[in-house]
């Protein structure tokens, strides 16, 4: 079968650091990089978010996420390889039910970008995923039992398989009468917007229940205006959009950078949904940004900008019935008291 052009541009994707330094007129910085660090996970990041990136500019926001550095190589006590939890939670081949209703099917291993911050760079998923032996595992465990009603297709990035995988899935899970919602964590519609073609919108379109599509962007400049007509074809579609974003020193640890994301998403017709405190992941300690810092900041944004454009603060914690809220205990502490 003819190569989709979506498909084409996943493997014109720049995988050299040496490469992407020379792109963007940066080649000084190639004494930064460690080889140690992209042979541990490789760079890969798709030209369309290259392009989005300053030419000559070091501390690009977008070039930052995704350069291997020295930087990820020096061990940080309590920076570890299974930060979350994960690999406690798995409920079968490629499931992790961790939470009352919903189920995360690790639908692949692979993502179009590489992402250096990511607590999946250690995790051992190409072995692990739902999509391996036509989705059987997954689909027994949603049909074993009813309280799930939620489908949540992550991964690695769900839409790096292609269409016809994903309708194979959801022809199956059809048949499941207590399956009432279904939620894509993605982000390639950001990275490689080429990937929101008429074959995705059509089986979004075809599918029978409510479909949330939860993005992932850090930064205002990862938006365009190609990713605009991706963001419009997905809600042409029918889907509602969320983005998450993980809060990362050096990319996106301003008030001005946060409310900038949200505005730029909204745009977009994205509305802000979660904002991740990092995952202790090994190599992303570079990135943390501690909790009182990020304290002020949610508190910035909630004094600058409408509710709906404020993200909600949270952390994964192994064990937890859901993500933990960082604010919230101190909600309402100047509001005068309810007559
Ligand atoms: C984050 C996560 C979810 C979704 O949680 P929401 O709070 O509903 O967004 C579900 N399952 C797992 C395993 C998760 O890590
Ligand atoms: S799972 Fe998401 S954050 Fe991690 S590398 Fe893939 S796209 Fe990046």
């Amino acid at each position: 079968m003819q190569p989709r052009r979506w498909q084409q541009a996943w493997r014109e994707a720049v995988r050299d650091p040496r490469e992407l330094l020379a792109l963007l007129g940066l080649r000084e910085l190639a004494q930064d990089v460690s080889d140690a660090a992209a042979a541990q996970f490789p760079l890969r990041v798709p030209r369309a978010f290259v392009a989005r990136m300053r030419h000559g500019d070091p501390s690009d926001p977008l070039l930052r996420q995704v350069l291997p550095l020295d930087a990820e190589m020096r061990p940080v006590p309590g920076f570890g390889l299974d930060a979350v939890g994960d690999g406690a939670a798995k409920a079968g081949q490629g499931v992790i039910h961790k939470y009352q209703g919903r189920a995360l099917l690790v639908a692949t291993g692979s993502c179009a970008v590489h992402c250096r911050y990511c607590f999946r760079r250690h995790f051992p998923y190409a072995e692990e995923t739902a999509a391996a032996g036509g989705w059987a595992a997954a689909l027994d465990v949603i049909a074993g039992d009813p309280s799930i009603e939620e489908v949540l297709l992550s991964g690695g990035d769900p839409l790096s398989l292609a269409t016809p995988k994903l309708a194979e899935l959801t022809d199956a899970l059809r048949a499941i009468p207590h399956v009432r919602r279904l939620r894509i964590h993605t982000r390639l519609p950001i990275v490689l917007p080429e990937r929101v073609d008429a074959e995705l919108t059509q089986w979004l379109r075809s599918l029978p229940w409510p479909v949330v599509v939860v993005v992932h962007a850090n930064h205002a400049n990862e938006f365009d205006t190609d990713v605009d007509t991706a963001m419009q074809a997905l809600r042409d579609a029918g889907a509602v959009l969320l983005n998450q974003a993980v809060l990362l020193r050096g990319v996106n640890d301003s008030a001005d950078a946060l409310v900038a994301l949200s505005e730029r998403g909204l745009a977009a017709g994205v509305l802000p949904y979660y904002l991740h405190q990092l995952d202790r992941v090994a190599g992303a300690a570079h990135f943390e940004v501690d909790d009182a810092t990020a304290l002020s900041l949610h508190a910035s944004l909630v004094a600058r900008q409408s509710g709906y454009l404020v993200p909600r603060l949270v952390r994964e914690v192994a064990g937890d019935a859901s993500k933990r809220a960082l604010t919230g205990v101190d909600h309402g502490r100047n509001r005068p008291p309810v007559a």
